[in-house]
């Protein structure tokens, strides 16, 4: 039998988000998924309170009580769909302690890593449009202090899932050569780590219009034997599920037949439906 989890949604809880949390619950048995992973940002585990943005991530405090929701509909949902518990982690780079300890104290069924902060510097910020906007070498430097991040995040060991992966092209900026020149390094640290990447539909609605990762990026990683995840990145409830129908046709291009479940942060690899 097939399986399709929508891995990657968020709540209200980071301000920049709508809707109430059972609505995306709703939403996803309504487009027919088996399960759905809430997956909200983390809250700056890495900076001193003061500097809390109440549009990015949900407060320190309120964490515990995401928790608790989330817990609730998994058991409310029990019988109609799969609510996993998840969060979505920004990797910074000298934090690895600090996040391993806020990951341990929660039963997380899958924590996505992602790569939005480079030393005091947001990849996918409209605010950061500026630099990406000083000419070629500068968009081949962000690439390539990016990819180095994001090989240190496959290999720290703390993310089940690696999240859009080249986030970078977000607003249609790429680098002169895939990932400035280190995109077969990236692949390989990805597979030697053993993290699975999101094919998320989320890039479709940004400026760059393309999925995350792109069809050649995804071709590489399948070949490798990287595990994929599907996922929307919602940031509404209607946006559960969003797009799945040509993730599910851009997968079966790659190759890719099945896709990775996380309970309690162990994988099983299930067999994607034909469509949806
Ligand atoms: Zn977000
Ligand atoms: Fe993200
Ligand atoms: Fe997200
Ligand atoms: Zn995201």
């Amino acid at each position: 039998m097939s399986f399709l989890c929508d891995t990657h949604t968020h709540t209200a809880r980071c301000g920049h988000a709508g809707g109430r949390d059972e609505e995306y619950i709703q939403h996803a048995i309504a487009r027919g998924l088996n399960a759905i992973a809430v997956t909200d940002h983390v809250p700056f585990y890495w900076l001193p309170p003061d500097r809390h943005d109440p549009t990015l991530a949900m407060a320190p405090e309120e964490l515990p009580r995401y928790v608790e929701a989330v817990l609730a509909l998994k058991d409310r949902y029990r019988g109609r769909i799969e609510v996993l518990l998840g969060l979505e982690a920004d990797y910074v780079a000298g934090q690895e302690e600090k996040l391993a300890r806020l990951l341990e104290s929660y039963p997380f069924d899958v924590v996505l890593g992602s790569v939005h902060w480079l030393n005091g510097w947001w990849v996918d910020a409209p605010s950061s449009l500026p630099r990406y906007r000083l000419g070629a070498a500068e968009v081949d430097r962000v690439w390539a202090e990016y990819a180095q991040a994001l090989v240190a995040a496959a290999a720290s060991g703390l993310f089940d899932v690696l999240a859009h992966l080249d986030l970078p092209k977000k607003f249609g900026f790429r680098p002169s050569t895939p990932f400035a020149g280190v995109q077969r390094e990236v692949v390989e640290a990805v597979a030697t780590a053993g993290c699975a990447v999101e094919l998320s539909s989320a890039g479709r609605r940004k400026p760059v219009g393309e999925d995350y990762p792109s069809p050649e990026l995804l071709a590489a990683l399948a070949a490798a034997g990287v595990p994929v995840v599907l996922s929307s990145d919602a940031h509404a409830p209607a946006e559960v599920g969003w797009g799945f129908e040509q993730l599910l046709a851009t997968a079966r291009a790659a190759g890719v037949e099945r896709a990775a479940v996380f309970r309690q942060r162990r994988a099983v690899a299930l067999p994607l439906p034909p469509g949806c």
